[in-house]
């Protein structure tokens, strides 16, 4: 076994934690006050070759493996969580599908423009009465005259009403009990986006209610074959899965740092905090989970790279760093006190933050089903 980075992997680490360090760290507390999506910091991602991590250098990506863009999200994530999610989503679900299952003119068509970071995409997955039940879409798309007219609804869907925003993958019923995925792009006539939805965190990140009303795309539009989108969208999440649990890492350490920074600064009884076994042990068992969870992360991220099956990992990862993050950052809540509480504190940001990553892509409860399918049960 060698768990030691490559210089290349290790290079994107540093790199991605100086820009979240230098760059989003000043930024990200007024972007979550005010809601505001970082358009600033995500070019100055796609400057540094981050909205394309895992896509080829031929389509205008960095062409790096899965485990280089895990190690990218947990560094994201450890500083803000908006931003982080804001890079995942485009590349994982709004990105990735239209990689895997697109024509080469597809490719050709989208890509460049979305692994340079120039466009964000979407996933328009979820609908108002199908969530952990995806596959009970009712989004339709029916095929007339060589044209999609595309008539229902989304909700939750990440990236799809930015001012760069340039297209959502859905999902839609094109007959009956078949799914199949559909490109629209931002500014078809019918395709609708709500003004942005208020969330308890991800403030400075882009979630939409899309509605299509006999919205017309190009037949050309469909992604990969027609009535195999429910296996496209399981797919498309399991290598999702990955990178909501890299946050779930991400989101855990940044809030052991901030707990351990504090701990050693804060005083009462005359004397740091940290000098408290009590407080020692909420640290130390902190520390050892983290590593756990971002051993799962990377292996289910390296089982993809070298092609083996790697759902159950992926699935295994995303629930345990869900659950994982969530004790951590309860506890790294409670080493700051009442002053945890408080806005001023980035804890209180990534306490926030913390409780979509045990729903997102699959809530705990689902990830459970697919662990439990894969166990043959
Ligand atoms: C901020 C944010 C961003 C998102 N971004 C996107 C996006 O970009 N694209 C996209 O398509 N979606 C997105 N989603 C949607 C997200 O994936 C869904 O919210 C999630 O899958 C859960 O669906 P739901 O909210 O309808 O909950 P429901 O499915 O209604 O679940 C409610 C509860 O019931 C439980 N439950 C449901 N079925 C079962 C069962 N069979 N057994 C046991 N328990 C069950 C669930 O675990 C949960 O606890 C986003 C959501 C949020 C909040």
């Amino acid at each position: 076994m060698n768990f030691e980075l490559t210089s290349e992997q290790q290079l994107l680490k540093d790199t991605v934690r100086e820009f979240a360090w230098t760059r989003v760290a000043p930024a990200a507390a007024e972007l979550d006050r005010e809601a505001r999506f970082p358009y600033e910091l995500v070019a100055e991602m796609a400057e540094l070759g981050l909205m394309g991590i895992p896509i080829p250098e031929e389509y205008g990506g960095a062409g790096a493996d899965t485990v280089s863009y895990a190690i990218a999200v947990e560094e994201l994530t450890r500083i803000d969580s908006s931003v982080a999610i804001t890079m995942a989503a485009h590349t994982s679900l709004g990105t990735m599908p239209i990689y895997l299952y697109g024509t080469d003119e597809q490719k050709r068509e989208w890509l460049p423009r979305l692994a340079t970071g120039e466009g964000l995409a979407a996933f328009g997955l979820t609908e108002p009465n199908a969530g952990s039940d995806a596959g009970a879409t009712r989004t339709r798309a029916e095929l007339r005259d060589g044209r999609w007219i595309v008539n229902g609804a989304k909700i939750f869907i990440t990236n799809a009403g930015t001012d760069i925003s340039a297209c959502v993958t859905i999902t839609a019923c094109t007959g009956d009990g078949e799914i199949s995925n559909i490109i629209v792009p931002n500014g078809a006539a019918g395709y609708e986006i709500s003004a942005p939805m208020h969330k308890l965190g991800w403030r400075a990140s882009d979630t939409r209610e899309l509605s299509f009303r006999d919205c017309a795309v190009p037949e050309e539009n469909l992604l990969g074959e027609r009535g195999k989108g429910f296996q496209q969208f399981l797919e498309i999440l399991d290598g999702g899965r990955i990178s909501v649990a890299a946050m779930g890492v991400g989101l855990a350490q940044g809030a052991y740092d901030l707990a351990l920074a504090y701990a050693k600064e804060r005083e009462q009884f005359g004397r740091p905090i940290a000098e408290f076994q009590a407080v020692q042990f909420a640290l130390a068992d902190m520390a050892t989970e983290i590593e756990a969870g971002r051993a799962l992360v990377h292996r289910a991220a390296w089982l993809k790279d070298v092609g083996k099956p790697f759902a159950l990992a992926a699935a295994q990862a995303k629930l345990y760093t869900g659950l994982l993050s969530n004790r951590v950052v309860n506890a790294a809540l409670q080493i700051h006190g009442g002053y945890g509480f408080m806005d001023e504190f980035a804890i209180s940001r990534f306490y926030r933050d913390q409780k979509i990553l045990e729903i997102g892509e699959g809530t705990n409860e689902v990830q459970r089903m697919v662990i439990a399918r894969l166990l043959g049960l």
